[in-house]
């Protein structure tokens, strides 16, 4: 156990929360099961990647609000919170390779200001990290004690080095203000409300499949990644966020799976005639990624339920009826 995750605190009562990036993929999730368990949530988004579309179906729940705010800017809320979950940044490489200087401010101007929020609140602070942090990594599968190998001036460096400045300053905050801080250092999270255009591998196979175009492995698809349905991660990220402990925690599902194999699957399960294709492997990108989730089972008795054939089968579903609906709209 490190020193952070050894530095005990009591679990508090959480009644209101701010999530930072509310309007995105994973946010929108968030505060979607906040609200189940009964806490308010204040989104704060400035739509940069995300969408009030993911939240419209909370906008008549009395316990939501949204508010079009830059947490780069300054990040004002006023009453008592509880909670501040920061998971506003671009996350796919197509978005942050767009936005560099945004990705590069969120995780730095952003992470401080959050963090200042939940000091002035006496408030519990969950930072969405990343295993992005571990860079193309030479040890596997990850564990946190893991220190990462990086290139910061790669053109990914804008998104590792963001979450691994915010790691820092979440750690400085609670050890110089005392800040109740805990660190989530999510792996590759997939399902509804994904863009079918963020580049990430799954949406993008799942929309080249379901339009009967070829499905775009990098390289030779022998690269790895575990893949974690949404429901599994929110969760994980929740069981952090009602607990005391610091973390750092991986959240992810260790089943690791190739491209190639991950894009045969889908293949298979949307009864695509759709062929392979092979484009050039990005720069940088890491060969092998698996986390070790023995502290997260420890510590938060957390453990993904989610075999990947029923997280596919869910997310093949949404975006078929997404492009349904679509069709459906434009007659
Ligand atoms: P996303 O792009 O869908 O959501 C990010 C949200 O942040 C968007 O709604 C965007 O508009 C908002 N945002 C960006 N800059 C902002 C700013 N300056 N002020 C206010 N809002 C801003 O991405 P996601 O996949 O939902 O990722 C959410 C968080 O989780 C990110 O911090 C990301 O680094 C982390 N994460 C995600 C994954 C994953 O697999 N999805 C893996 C590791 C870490």
């Amino acid at each position: 156990m490190t020193q952070a995750t050894g530095q005990m605190r009591m679990a508090r009562t959480i009644r209101r929360a701010v999530v930072t990036g509310g309007a995105g993929f994973l946010g929108s999730h968030l505060c979607e099961h906040l609200l189940e368990r009964g806490v308010e949530v204040v989104c704060l988004d400035n739509f940069l990647t995300g969408s009030p579309e993911n939240v419209r179906h909370l906008m008549e729940h009395p316990g939501f609000r949204l508010v079009r705010c830059d947490v780069t800017d300054f990040v004002h809320v006023p009453g008592p919170v509880d909670l501040v979950l920061h998971f506003a940044s671009p996350a796919s490489p197509i978005d942050y390779l767009k936005m560099p200087i945004e990705t590069l401010k969120v995780g730095s101007l952003g992470t401080l200001h959050t963090l200042g929020l939940a000091h002035e609140k006496d408030a519990r602070y969950v930072l969405a990290s990343t295993s992005e942090v571990y860079g193309d990594p030479l040890e596997h599968p990850q564990r946190e004690e893991y220190w990462g190998n990086v290139n910061p001036i790669g053109p990914r460096g804008v998104y590792d080095e963001a979450k691994r400045f915010s790691e820092a300053m979440t750690t400085a905050y609670r050890t110089s203000k005392g800040t109740d801080t805990g660190i989530v250092r999510i792996f590759n999270t997939y399902g509804p409300r994904m863009r079918a255009d963020d580049g990430r591998a799954i949406p993008a196979f799942v929309s080249q499949a379901l339009d009967g175009r070829p499905l775009t492995v990098a390289g030779d698809g022998s690269q790895t990644r575990s893949i974690c349905y949404v429901d599994d991660t929110v969760r994980g990220i929740l069981a952090l966020a009602f607990s005391h402990h610091a973390g750092p925690v991986n959240i992810g599902n260790p089943d690791e799976l190739s491209m190639l194999q991950l894009a045969e699957r889908i293949v298979q399960m949307t009864g695509s005639s759709s062929p392979i294709s092979y484009i050039d492997l990005p720069v940088d990108d890491p060969k092998v990624r698996r986390p070790d989730t023995t502290r997260a089972e420890q510590l938060l008795d957390w453990r993904p339920a989610v075999p990947s054939d029923e997280g596919l089968r869910r997310t093949v579903d949404w975006f078929a009826a997404q492009r349904d609906s679509a069709a459906l709209r434009a007659g």
